[in-house]
C-alpha cells in the first residue's frame, strides 16, 4: 500500500516542479526538462500491490498446540513463515515479519507492527489442534465477530487464548470501542480478507496433500485490529499423526509454502488489476 506517503511524494515533486519553473526560472520546466513537471493530466501510478505481513503464531513462553511426536505449533509455523517470506522477496515483495525467531510478541506488537508496515495482506500462520486425534486437515480463517459453527468459534477461542483472557476480553468487551472498531474494519476489509482466504485454501488444497476443510470465519482478535485484508491459515492439524509427519516433513512443508506463495501472487495479480481499473475476472467459488 503505502498510498499516502506515495501521494505525498506526488505531491511534493509537482509542488517542487511548479515552484522552480515559476519561482526560479520564470519558465515551465517541461520546457527546460523535456517530459518533466505538473503537465496537466499528470497523474500519480496507481496503487500497488508490494507489502505483505507474515505472522508466525505463538513464540517464546506461548508454544501453541503440541503434537503427538513432540512437534510445537511454535516451531512449525516459524519455520514455514520464514520460507514462504523468502519466497514472497525473490517475488520482489517486501514482506515484514511480526517475528523472526522463538521470542513472544504480544497481540498489541503483531498489531502495530502490521499497521506500521501499511501493508497489502496479513498472513497469520498457525497449526490446528483437537482433542480427536483423528481430526485433520487445512483450514483457513477471515474475521468475523461471530463464528461459522461451533468449531470454528472453538479454533478461535484456542488461538485467542495465545494473548491471555485480558487481551481477548479486551478486545470483544472490556473496550466495546475496539471490538466495534475491529469489526469494521474487518469489514472494511472483508471482500478482500476472504478472496484471499479462499485462494489460500483453494491452493493448499490442491498442492498439498491434506484434507481440504475449507474456509470459515471466526472471531480472532489478531485479525481484528489490522487495517488491511487479513487471514488466518490453519496448515494442518499438529494433533494428527499424518499432519504433524507432513509438516515436519521437508516435501509436505515446502508444497504448503508453494500454495501460500501462489495465493499471494494471485491476489497480487487480482489487487492490481483492480487499482489499474482493469476488469477482474470473477473468481471462482470453492
Ligand atoms: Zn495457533
Amino acid at each position: 500500500m503505502r498510498l499516502r506517503s506515495r501521494i505525498d511524494t506526488c505531491w511534493l515533486v509537482g509542488f517542487v516542479g511548479l515552484l522552480v519553473s515559476t519561482t526560479l526560472f520564470a519558465l515551465p520546466l517541461s520546457v527546460l526538462i523535456p517530459g518533466a513537471g505538473p503537465a496537466r493530466g499528470d497523474t500519480c501510478p496507481p496503487d500497488r500491490f508490494d507489502v505483505v505481513v507474515i505472522d508466525a503464531g505463538h513464540g517464546g513462553e506461548d508454544e501453541g498446540a503440541r503434537g503427538p511426536g513432540g512437534s510445537l505449533e511454535k516451531e512449525v509455523v516459524l519455520g514455514i513463515s520464514k520460507q514462504l517470506a523468502a519466497a514472497l522477496r525473490k517475488r520482489d515483495l517486501q514482506v515484514v515479519m511480526t517475528r523472526t525467531d522463538d521470542s513472544f510478541v504480544s497481540l498489541e506488537q503483531r498489531t502495530h507492527i502490521a499497521n506500521d508496515a501499511r501493508a497489502d495482506l496479513f498472513i497469520s500462520i498457525h497449526t490446528n489442534a483437537a482433542r480427536n486425534a483423528k481430526i485433520h486437515g487445512v483450514e483457513t480463517f477471515f474475521m468475523s465477530l461471530s463464528a461459522t459453527d461451533d468449531a470454528a468459534a472453538r479454533v478461535a477461542e484456542r488461538e485467542n487464548e495465545s494473548f491471555g483472557t485480558a487481551a481477548a476480553i479486551g478486545v470483544a468487551a472490556k473496550d466495546p470501542l475496539v471490538g466495534i472498531l475491529g469489526d469494521l474494519i474487518a469489514t472494511e476489509h472483508l471482500h478482500e480478507s476472504q478472496e484471499f482466504a479462499r485462494m489460500a485454501q483453494a491452493y493448499l488444497a490442491s498442492l498439498t496433500a491434506m484434507e481440504s476443510r475449507g474456509v470459515k470465519q471466526a472471531p480472532f482478535v489478531v485479525l481484528a485490529g489490522v487495517q488491511m485484508p487479513a487471514s488466518l491459515v490453519e496448515i494442518g492439524f499438529i494433533t494428527h499423526s499424518g499432519d504433524e509427519k507432513s509438516l515436519r516433513s521437508k516435501k509436505g512443508r515446502r508444497a504448503i509454502v508453494v500454495a501460500l506463495e501462489k495465493a499471494v501472487a494471485e491476489f497480487q495479480r487480482r489487487y492490481d488489476a483492480r487499482h489499474d481499473g482493469r476488469v477482474v475476472p470473477a473468481q471462482p467459488r470453492r
